[in-house]
């Protein structure tokens, strides 16, 4: 499958991998938008949020546990931060396998679209 996080998942392409468990891993992405800006990616390829089945919902809260444990890592949970995900073109998605972003270390502005 010619997925570039499920490349990453592999080990097939280099990426700055912090975190990795038996469900996800997560990364710092290659054109960060702040100070902090990670990915967290399930290491199933799941194309997007519209994807998710009921059954894998809890991956997801994975996620965001994951990320939770992350922004303490790099000392941004006082500060604060965003967890993001795009979902299909309109929403803004780029790569077609479910992404969480971690972003903070800056003000982030309060605009959403
Ligand atoms: P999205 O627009 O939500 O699909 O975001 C995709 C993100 O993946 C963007 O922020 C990209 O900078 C990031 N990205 C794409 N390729 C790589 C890569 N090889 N390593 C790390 N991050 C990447």
């Amino acid at each position: 499958m010619d997925c570039i996080f499920c490349k990453i998942v592999a080990g097939e392409i280099p990426s700055d991998i912090i975190y990795q468990d038996e469900e996800a891993i997560a990364f710092r992405d290659i054109e960060p938008k702040a100070p902090v800006h990670l990915l967290i990616i399930p290491r199933k390829h799941i194309p997007s949020l519209a994807d998710l089945t009921e059954a894998e919902s809890s991956l997801v809260a994975h996620m965001v546990n994951i990320a939770n444990q992350l922004a303490a890592k790099e000392g941004i949970s006082a500060s604060g931060y965003r967890l993001v995900i795009n979902c299909g073109e309109q929403g803004g998605q780029l790569v077609p396998h479910l992404h969480m972003h971690l972003l903070g270390g800056r003000h982030l502005s309060g605009a959403l679209g």
